[in-house]
């Protein structure tokens, strides 16, 4: 990143666009910009990321420079006249728009099921009228068709080289499974000796999905809902999985779940999911799934009431500590219960069954 550290906030102020403004130490132009308009858009951009400067969308004029600089890698600093609105940066980013969206075979139009950013570019277009024919021909990017690994579509052919995958998978996952490959036009995502990702440290999170701007990385699971009828809706819980406690949007259309996303304000996941959160939420609606209690009769299973199924239990609770002490029962709290339920369980292994004998699932 370029620029000075401001010192002492009565310096912290710079002109932008005409007026007057106070930017934070260590801000960038960038963010400084965001936060008073919308003018300057980025493709390379993440908040969770260092800044790149790859796409070259969020140029900005600053006095005294030849040429406009990266928003994002320029940091702010005192008595700078930035200018974000004029004529000669509106004409550069409507051609970089539309350099962008020939690459693409689709234009900008894809599936809002891929991912949390992947309707980027197609907000993009929409705003510069991007027009795909103007730079139409040979494009770079070849899909991974070959690896058909469950949860996430390789479908390069999208792929602008952004570098939010693999930065993402680095700093913030820590796994570096993939990188960037070839040069030039034949630039190219890639694991470790060009395989498949499954044979790569890819630990299936999902984070690369997330943030791929253009949809070039989708989650497969959810784009297998993509026809079921419907307005998408997002509904913010938590994951069940762990006690974490990750934040999630579960995507829903009519009756069903579509797809699950993480929260990126979600304070104990910042946009993060391991695999199980991210991929493994169809057994909610699997047609396999208990919504009944089930008691034994006569050999068989059948349906029951909570209460006969509760009173069935007790029962036979009480038999075992009656023919073997109370020592006999004792109980594993699941990892995935809440506080509430880890506390009561323990409160009927104590009160109820009067022995200290609980544990939980998550002690090895
Ligand atoms: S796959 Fe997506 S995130 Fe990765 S470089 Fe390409 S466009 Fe960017
Ligand atoms: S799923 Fe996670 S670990 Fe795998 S490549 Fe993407 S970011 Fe890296």
């Amino acid at each position: 990143m370029t620029g000075t550290t401001p010192t002492g906030a009565a310096s912290n102020r710079l002109t932008l666009d005409g007026e007057t403004v106070a930017f934070e130490e260590g801000e960038s132009l960038f963010e400084l910009a965001r936060r008073h308009g919308d003018a300057v858009s980025s493709l390379c951009f993440d908040d969770r990321l260092e800044p790149l400067g790859a796409c070259r969308l969020c140029a900005v004029e600053v006095e005294g420079q030849a040429r406009p600089v990266a928003s994002c890698t320029t940091l702010a600093h005192a008595g700078m006249v930035v200018r974000t609105r004029t004529a000669d940066l509106e004409r550069h980013r409507r051609i970089l728009t539309d350099l962008i969206v020939s690459e693409n075979p689709t234009g900008a139009a894809i599936d809002s099921l891929r991912g949390s950013a992947s309707q980027e570019l197609a907000q993009l277009a929409g705003r510069y009228e991007a027009d795909g024919r103007r730079f139409g021909g040979a494009r770079s990017g070849a899909s991974r068709a070959d690896d058909a690994n469950p949860m996430i579509l390789r479908d390069y052919d999208h792929c602008i080289s952004c570098y939010r995958c693999v930065r993402i998978c680095s700093e913030q996952q820590g796994d570096d499974a993939i990188s960037v490959g070839g040069r030039g036009f034949r630039t190219r995502i890639t694991t470790e000796f060009d395989g498949l990702l499954a044979d790569s440290a890819c630990t299936f999170c999902g984070q690369c999905v997330q943030t791929c701007p253009t949809g070039a990385l989708a989650d497969r699971r959810a784009l297998e809902h993509a026809e079921t009828p419907g307005e998408l809706a997002a509904t913010r819980s938590i994951c069940p999985y762990c006690g974490v406690g990750c934040s999630l949007d579960i995507l829903t259309k009519g009756e069903r779940i579509v797809g699950v996303r993480p929260a990126p304000d979600g304070p104990a996941n910042e946009g993060a999911l391991c695999v199980k959160g991210q991929f493994a939420w169809e057994w909610v609606q699997h047609p396999d799934r208990l919504t009944n209690p089930l008691v034994r009769k006569d050999g068989e299973l059948v349906e029951a009431s909570w209460d006969e199924a509760l009173d069935r239990a007790a029962e036979g609770f009480r038999e075992v500590a009656a023919a073997h002490g109370r020592e006999a029962v004792y109980a594993v709290a699941s990892g995935r219960a809440p506080h509430e339920s880890a506390y009561t369980i323990q409160k009927l292994v104590r009160v109820c069954f009067q022995t200290n004998q609980i544990d939980n699932c998550s002690r090895s």
